[in-house]
């Protein structure tokens, strides 16, 4: 079982059509929708059909906590 939650950057099995595999959770429920970071399109696709489709988590929402407001100096 894969670990994903909202805000999570996943990556897909197979890449959107605009050549990007890299997407945005922006929707937990019965149903999951994911945002492309490449050209901005979502998709929402039943919770089973995700879990098919995921390859991996890129990165947790959790991991980027104030990060991108805060980031690192020196
Ligand atoms: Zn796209």
């Amino acid at each position: 079982m894969k670990e994903y939650d909202f805000g999570d950057l996943v990556e897909l099995k197979k890449p959107h059509p605009c050549g990007t595999n890299a997407w945005r959770i922006i929707r937990m429920g019965m149903d999951i929708r994911i945002k492309c970071t490449g050209c901005g399109s979502s998709v929402l696709m039943p919770r089973s059909d995700f879990e098919r489709r995921l390859r991996r988590v890129l990165k947790k929402a959790a991991d980027a906590g104030g990060a991108e407001t805060a980031k690192e100096r020196g």
